[in-house]
């Protein structure tokens, strides 16, 4: 198998792409001031007039007998599922999709979880269990949620797999080596998570690593939601604390790195093969 890393307790991760999306920069970094964004995109290889290409991934880890995958996508338009990618990147692997037991689900954006589902709405794989925060899904419960489309997929997609999902309750363990780390903000109930407490999945909650650098910046996306600083300091602190490597679903492949004292900042590192 061809896998991106191996953590220290042997637990295998393999990063999963299944597209890509263009984010202009005005909508990421809108309040940077000029020449701190300047100076951050052109360390990053970014241009200020070229969008940035976010990355779609899904990252798949065996763990002793437990296949996982955390943030399964099918692609970005709830009508047109295609599993196609997701399944075929598995099957590189030598995955079936009845072999995976755990899907973990950073939040109910349709980036993260329409690879819960196939086509028709039946669970994609038939023998996991799926694991969210229970405040993710209670939000978007919400008959008038201000993001109206998000909520009419979360209705129709996961609604009639309820009986799929164990609703958790900030940070908890999931299974053994896997921990739910409550990072609400970017949405109501997002969570980030923690693989053999050496791999942090930051999820959308740093959703851009200049955001790793510059945590003051929010995104357009994130103006006026509630716990955004606040998460985003407390995955700062682990991260740093114990020297983390971070995963981002959407940064530049394969979305691992670390975060280093770079003179008087910390900077991101991407970890190279
Ligand atoms: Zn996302």
């Amino acid at each position: 198998m061809d896998l991106s890393y191996t953590t220290s307790a042997g637990s295998r991760l393999a990063v999963l792409n299944v597209g890509q999306f263009p984010m202009d920069v005005s909508a990421l970094f809108p309040d940077a001031p000029e020449d701190q964004l300047d100076e951050a995109l052109t360390r990053h290889h970014y241009k200020r007039t070229e969008p940035i290409f976010f990355q779609v991934n899904t990252l798949y880890v065996r763990m002793g007998s437990h296949h996982v995958l955390v943030d399964p996508n099918a692609g970005l338009d709830t009508n047109v599922r295609e599993p196609g990618p997701l399944l075929d990147r598995l099957g590189e692997l030598g995955i079936e999709p009845a072999d995976i037991d755990t899907v973990v689900v950073t939040h109910f954006h349709p980036d993260h979880y329409t690879g819960c589902v196939d086509a028709d709405c039946r669970p994609l794989f038939p023998e996991a269990t799926c694991y969210v925060q229970r405040s993710e899904w209670e939000n978007w419960e919400n008959p008038d949620h201000p993001e109206a489309d998000f909520a009419a997929a979360f209705r129709q997609l996961v609604r009639s797999i309820r009986d799929r999902f164990v609703l958790l309750d900030g940070d908890q363990p999931i299974i053994d080596g896997v921990e739910a780390i409550g990072t609400p903000g970017h949405s109501a109930g997002h969570m980030s998570v923690l693989i053999d407490d050496e791999v942090l999945v930051v999820g959308d909650a740093l959703i851009n690593m200049i955001h790793l650098e510059h945590p003051e910046w929010l995104a357009v996306f994130e103006q006026g939601l509630d716990h955004v600083f606040e998460s985003r300091r407390k995955l700062l602190e682990l991260i740093i604390e114990h020297d983390l490597l971070v995963y981002g679903s959407h940064y530049p492949w394969p979305g691992l790195g670390r975060v280093e004292k770079l003179g008087t900042c910390y900077g991101w590192v991407p970890e190279t093969a």
